[in-house]
């Protein structure tokens, strides 16, 4: 059954069915971003803001505290930098104190630490070193102890648990020169032997952070096909792979714009061979799980955004003040003040979406997908933005290395670094245009899930009736309720403020919810094909998701910090103006026409605009 256009390529018809073959369907646990696009701003849901209990915090600060002192004892993060490595005292310090069993429950040797205490540990690392962070984070957040945790069997987590606590470093192998965003191009096997106890794994793996370090990792490859329906099926299959055995090997150290200290591998895989109860969660359904570690995996994108942005905060309020021109402070300009109240109000933001998003994962009573690749997106587009900006308030010295810096006795403040390591956060865990599609795939679902027989010719007439009646039944209550007026009575003792936002919110959610409808009833089976309209009905969804996170922090925060009532207040405007844009943007583009220019383009019919230069 196709939900998908006639008009698009086979090939793109096949690639969107497998990853959609893979996606997780059901949704046990209420999520408020999906709600939230079909109409419906659950403030309950997020109000009062989740804040850590006394004990889970003692413990959270005493780890902190810990890694704070490790990190700062043993590693030079502009050293890393220049010399692409981290050094081996770090490693094991860092093993000593737990750091790579931060979320391994304690039964099997690691610190059983929640997520929110995890999230804060990479933040702090973060805003010191990105490089470490990645390489705690690749290892923790997507490597394999995070899969194994899922969908481990009891003997594989008593097998390989304990070794994260005594150090032991692992890798996720999921990307292939020729399948980055779409997983069906995979090209790795794994080949059962002849008495099915083992599996020889054949292929090549590219960009694995911590590929050429890691003891074990976590390798996603192609196994026999099943017969589904009378077609061929292509299985992917996760497996746990010690590096240690013979035929598995580094080729090559990636080496990035940034990032310098992790240790990137292209990894090769020649008849690896691997028992067979070594898969994880069972043959087919790698890809699957892949997706759901990943789903968790993504929250730490955006605590990391969170500390690296901090870190940006620190060096312009001390810049903005202690730099004069013109007769006065940078900060007295008015261009500088508008970037330092756009980095004050977004850094409030990152803060409460990241701290949001990990005590949702924490609660397990709420379906985070939604909410994990929003808080992903907006947070390395967001953190991207605010370093960027602290360069060009830094000026010439934004862009100078710490080094240079600190030979001619200045402070060696290395933005130039951060706004390097920062960069990747857009591409890896799902690029920001994989994001869009994500978001509005799964906002898109519970539409798809009441009219998808409606839109396969398979589907019976009896049952197609079935369902246009049904639909019938529900669409005019739906929208009729999207109509009417939106109450209050929920939200609670809120500051003037914030109440006018967050009503702004909910108001915008139902407009929303129309939005996507209509574009659904006029594109049809092309609105995958729409990635204009999608992207900015899920940068609306993205922006309402933080409005609210920031209300519901900010008020969590008032009594302590005043202060934060006008950063929420600032960042509330600023996504309004946006969503209004994205709004009119859809109404009023350009999009055909950047399609259009972009197939001359292609088609090579503008080559005489690339004259004159080097090439
Ligand atoms: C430093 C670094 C660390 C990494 N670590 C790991 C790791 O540990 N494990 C691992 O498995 N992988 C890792 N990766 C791989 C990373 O996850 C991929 O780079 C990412 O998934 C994107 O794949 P790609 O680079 O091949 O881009 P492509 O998929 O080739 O995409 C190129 C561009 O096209 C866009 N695009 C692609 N498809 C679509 C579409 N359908 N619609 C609209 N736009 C589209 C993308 O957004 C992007 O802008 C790492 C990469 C780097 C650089």
């Amino acid at each position: 059954m196709s939900m998908y256009s006639k008009d698009i390529s086979e090939e793109k018809r096949k690639s969107l069915e497998f990853a959609e073959d893979a996606r997780e369907n059901e949704w046990k646990y209420p999520s408020f971003v999906l709600k939230l696009f079909h109409g419906v701003l659950d403030w309950k849901l997020i109000s009062p803001f989740p804040t850590q209990s006394p004990e889970d915090k003692k413990v959270g600060d005493a780890f902190v505290a810990q890694l704070q002192s490790v990190i700062t004892q043993n590693i030079d993060p502009d050293e890393v930098d220049r010399s692409g490595i981290i050094p081996e005292k770090a490693y094991q310090e860092l093993a000593k104190i737990g750091a790579f069993a931060i979320k391994v429950p304690k039964e099997y040797g690691g610190l059983g630490l929640s997520q929110i205490n995890y999230s804060r540990a990479i933040h702090l690392v973060a805003s010191y070193c990105a490089s470490t962070a990645v390489m705690l984070s690749a290892h923790q957040s997507i490597g394999v102890p995070q899969p194994l945790k899922l969908f481990g069997t009891e003997e594989q987590k008593k097998k390989f648990l304990p070794l994260f606590g005594q150090g032991m470093i692992s890798a996720f192998a999921l990307t292939e020169p020729e399948a980055g965003s779409d997983p069906r191009n995979m090209c790795t096997t794994a080949t059962p032997t002849e008495d099915g106890k083992h599996f020889l794994i054949n292929g090549d793996k590219l960009w694995c952070t911590n590929g050429p370090i890691a003891g074990i990792l976590v390798v996603m490859a192609v196994t026999p096909p099943k017969i589904v329906n009378g077609k061929e099926c292509k299985q992917i299959t996760a497996f746990i792979v010690e590096t240690k055995t013979p035929g598995f090997e580094t080729v090559h150290r990636c080496r990035f714009m940034g990032l310098s200290g992790i240790q990137n591998g292209f990894l090769r895989f020649t008849n690896v061979k691997v028992p067979a109860e070594n898969i994880i969660a069972g043959e087919g359904e790698g890809l699957k799980l892949a997706l759901m570690t990943l789903n968790t995996g993504r929250l730490t994108l955006p605590a990391a955004s969170a500390g690296a942005a901090k870190w940006c905060l620190n060096i312009v309020r001390k810049w903005a003040v202690s730099r004069k021109q013109w007769g006065s402070a940078i900060g007295e300009h008015e261009s500088i003040a508008l970037k330092l109240g756009y980095i004050s109000s977004h850094t409030f933001a990152l803060d409460a979406v990241s701290l949001l998003t990990a005590a949702m994962a924490d609660d397990k009573k709420k379906d985070i997908r939604l909410e994990a690749a929003i808080a992903k997106y907006f947070s390395t587009e967001v953190s991207w933005k605010i370093a960027d900006e602290t360069l060009q308030i830094r000026g010439g010295q934004g862009y100078e290395t710490s080094s240079s810096l600190k030979a001619r006795g200045m402070e060696p403040w290395g933005v130039e670094r951060v706004l390097r390591d920062l960069r990747i956060n857009r591409i890896i865990e799902g690029t920001s245009e994989i994001m869009h599609l994500f978001i509005a795939r799964e906002a898109l679902d519970p539409h798809l899930s009441r009219v998808k027989p409606l839109l396969s010719a398979k589907t019976s007439f009896g049952e197609k009736m079935k369902t246009f009646l049904s639909a019938a039944k529900y669409y005019p209550i739906w929208f009729i309720k999207l109509c009417l007026p939106s109450g209050s009575g929920d939200l609670g003792d809120l500051p003037p403020v914030l109440r006018d936002h967050v009503l702004y919110a909910r108001r915008t959610s139902k407009r929303l919810a129309k939005e996507v409808f209509f574009a659904m009833l006029k594109y049809q089976q092309k609105l995958e094909s729409k990635q204009g309209i999608l992207s900015r009905l899920g940068d609306i969804g993205t922006d309402l998701f933080a409005i609210c996170a920031s209300c519901s922090y900010a008020v969590s925060l008032a009594k302590e910090q005043p202060g934060s009532i006008e950063l929420a207040d600032l960042f509330c405007r600023d996504a309004r103006q946006r969503i209004e844009g994205s709004f009119g943007t859809n109404k009023n583009n350009h999009d055909r026409k950047h399609v259009a220019i972009s197939r001359e383009l292609m088609k090579g019919n503008y080559s005489w605009l690339e004259t004159d230069i080097v090439k």
